[in-house]
């Protein structure tokens, strides 16, 4: 095998799953004896992952490939690699608005990137990672794409049908992370609880669970990116019998009011959406649930932005991510345009955060003198920061532990609450803690 000494610099944009992605790359980069650095400025080659979800996130993209080419131009640079959504959806366009790139290769190819760039594909390798996240969680990616109609949504558009990944190969790469010191493993997809549908007739997202439930060395399993519609209710009975399992679902329902619901072919009502956040709740006492919504949809006036600032006051919600609509083309929403002022929509994100910020400061507030069990990520000035069982990282609320200096960071400590503001809590570790 050729020695390969260039430096390459994996730039990852984007969702999880693209973390899961350049991963994966990762490790088949490594196989190949690349070099891989952090740096840009020390690079050979750039591989940029990008993200082509909204507006935001494109532009983001576009910039991040313009630096790249940049140093490219003044020599620092041999080569830039651009993969990923952004590339997926636009290829054409890019080769011809920024064609210094030496490649464009689309979503959920990594393979095609250790080719081109001259490498071999170790196929025993597929499913293994170079943990980027810090060592003690991992992302595990269950399926790709999504068969779901929603008129905003352009991720069909870059990632395809929906793949379920068959469950042994989820629990090798699972196995695997475990072996590496993973103890939270955070399951992710377009839409989780489709899982096995496609693959099995039936969906099996409990039966996987429950397979994970029984790694050695994991002790937290969390669930993100549940879809409310034909939401699996064996689910919840997993929950209940598998203590792994984080009391903790987030369930984007993106709006409540019906005449969007159904514009945005959400596929359920407001009325089963209440009755499911109801029953959820009830099934799962203590339950926390993170949702994701959209104001500023072409259909949304001010009667249905009130009806979905009523539905968070109503619904309390424990930890919420707010988007301004984002017209895409290529999706079925495109052609109803994008009437509602950039303004105006971030006055609604404004309001519905607004209303959150109390709902959260008082639930937070009630955690004051309970004894919490943390999972530690970082530390900074001598204190410690985690999150609970109720928090994923990056996008949820955190623990900072004062006289952090006994606990250590990717281990787990129960801590006594002292103080709360609306996304923080404030602990010291409980009189006998637990490493
Ligand atoms: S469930 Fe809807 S919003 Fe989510 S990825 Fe699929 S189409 Fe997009």
């Amino acid at each position: 095998m050729r020695q390969k000494k260039e430096k390459i610099n994996v730039i990852t944009l984007g969702c999880s799953k693209n973390i899961v992605d350049s991963e994966v790359l990762m490790r088949q980069l490594r196989h190949n004896k690349w070099e891989l650095t952090s740096e840009a400025e020390y690079a050979d080659i750039a591989i940029i992952s990008t993200c082509g979800f909204i507006e935001a996130a494109k532009r983001e993209s576009i910039d991040t490939i313009l630096q790249a080419v940049e140093l490219k131009k003044e020599g620092r640079l041999k080569k830039v690699v651009v993969m990923g959504c952004l590339s997926e959806r636009y290829a054409s366009e890019l080769k011809k608005e920024i064609p210094e790139v030496d490649v464009y290769i689309g979503a959920n190819k990594m393979d095609q990137v250790v080719l081109r760039l001259g490498g071999d594909l170790k196929y025993a390798l597929l499913g293994e990672r170079m943990l980027t996240t810090p060592k003690h969680y991992a992302y595990l990616k269950i399926s790709e794409g999504c068969d779901r109609p929603c008129s905003f949504c352009a991720i069909p558009l870059m990632r395809g049908k929906h793949v379920s990944k068959p469950v042994e190969q989820i629990l090798h790469e699972a196995q695997q992370l475990a072996e590496m010191g993973v103890k939270e493993l955070i399951v992710i997809a377009q839409d989780s609880t489709y899982y096995g549908l496609d693959l099995y007739g039936k969906r099996v997202l409990s039966t996987l669970l429950n397979r994970l439930g029984g790694l050695e060395g994991i002790e937290w399993i969390r669930l993100m990116y549940a879809f409310p519609t034909g939401f699996p209710f064996d689910v919840l009975d997993e929950f209940n019998r598998n203590p792994k399992i984080c009391r903790y679902l987030d369930i984007p329902v993106q709006h409540v009011s019906d005449p969007v619901l159904t514009s945005m072919r959400r596929g359920i009502t407001s009325g089963q959406l209440r009755q499911l956040i109801k029953d959820i709740r009830a099934k799962v006492p203590g339950i926390r649930l993170r949702t994701t919504l959209i104001v500023g949809y072409p259909e949304e006036g001010e009667k249905e932005f009130e009806e979905l600032l009523e539905f968070v006051q109503e619904i309390e919600f424990d930890r919420i991510g707010v988007f301004t609509y984002s017209q895409e083309d290529g999706t079925t929403a495109y052609p109803l345009g994008d009437p509602i002022p950039q303004e105006i929509k971030e006055q609604r994100r404004a309001a519905i955060m607004q209303a959150q910020q109390e709902i959260s400061l008082r639930k937070n507030r009630e955690l004051i003198g309970k004894t919490l069990k943390v999972l530690l990520d970082q530390k900074e000035n001598g204190a410690a920061v985690g999150r609970t069982q109720w928090d994923a990282p990056e996008v949820d609320n955190e623990v900072t532990i004062h006289d952090g200096h006994n606990v250590h960071i990717g281990h787990f400590c129960d801590v006594t609450v002292v103080d709360a503001e609306e996304y923080d809590l404030f602990a010291v570790p409980s009189l006998g803690t637990r490493q």
